[in-house]
């Protein structure tokens, strides 16, 4: 996209939605505002509040005039929204000009970012840019490997891992990643092993993949079920979410009917959570490497 692409639609379409971003934003942060911020760190949550909607409101409904307007409609449309009549219609809003924002280039991108960010459970968050391709200024982008996606800092579902895992990289040698799993998707102590050159699985390693993925997995194995007090780690890989060689090594440590039903819901955790579990793995990684 180009900003000269960005047709008037486009633009009031882009005005409208940075709103109920920014909006959202805040409404979904004061939901889980802890009582003790409201009082002291933040005394003045529900002013603050107040405040968004008495100017934001009123900002909503112009952006969403603009948008109206602009996709065609008439002012007959604008007063059958506002319970008045054409003439008040045109009276009240006629004046109110479109908030630009200064690079619609990148404000269409930072959308499609939050969007796929916040809303990985719906279906929309399939498609990397929901928000672009709304607009008539959007061309299609080629299909994107997920996890190239990421190491190219791009926008990503919350599914998709870190960039920086919580405990850092166990292993980052140029062959191969190994960091924690997403902690909304995965228990403590899931470990995430992605390969640096993007292929599909086994079938395609090269000699010095395949002669390190074993070991690589051997390392971990011992230790991560000593870390964690796990019976079984379930090594699940299946390169459905990501056409891109990837292997889960989860603990299971609660007991469970069956190791399917297990690695179908295996739980999650907090970041503090992933991070404690990764010391304790380092500790563990240690004492074997010392007795061996
Ligand atoms: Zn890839």
């Amino acid at each position: 996209m180009d900003v000269s692409s960005f047709t008037a639609t486009d633009l009031s379409r882009l005005a409208l939605s940075v709103r109920l971003r920014d909006l959202s934003e805040a409404f979904r942060v004061a939901v889980a505002a802890e009582d003790s911020a409201v009082s002291s760190e933040d005394p003045d949550l529900a002013g603050r509040l107040w405040s968004l909607l008495a100017t934001e409101i009123p900002s909503l409904q112009d952006a969403i005039v603009h948008h109206v307007r602009s996709s065609g409609g008439s002012w007959a449309d604008i007063a059958a929204l506002d319970g008045v009549s054409e003439d008040e219609a045109r009276d009240r809003w006629k004046a109110v000009e479109l908030t630009r924002t200064a690079d619609p280039v990148a404000e269409a991108a930072a959308l499609d970012d939050w969007y796929i960010r916040h809303a990985q459970l719906e279906p929309l968050a399939q498609v990397r840019d929901p928000f672009s391709r709304l607009l008539r200024a959007h061309a299609p982008r080629p299909h994107e490997c997920l996890i190239c996606v990421k190491y190219a800092e791009g926008a990503l579902p919350a599914y998709g891992g870190y960039t920086t895992p919580p405990g850092g990289y166990l292993v980052d040698d140029g062959v191969w990643r190994v960091g924690h799993g997403p902690t909304p998707y995965w228990p403590a102590g899931t470990l995430l092993i992605e390969s640096h050159r993007h292929f599909l699985d086994y079938a395609d390693m090269n000699e010095a993949e395949a002669a390190t993925i074993g070991p690589l997995i051997q390392r971990f194995a011992g230790p991560l079920k000593e870390a964690m007090g796990a019976p079984r780690i379930h090594f699940f890989s299946c390169m459905e979410g990501a056409e891109h060689f990837h292997v889960w090594l989860v603990p299971r440590t609660g007991d469970v009917p069956s190791g399917r039903s297990f690695i179908a819901n295996p739980g999650y955790c907090s970041i503090p959570e992933a991070e404690a579990a990764i010391g304790r793995l380092r500790e563990a990684m240690a004492r074997a490497e010392a007795n061996r």
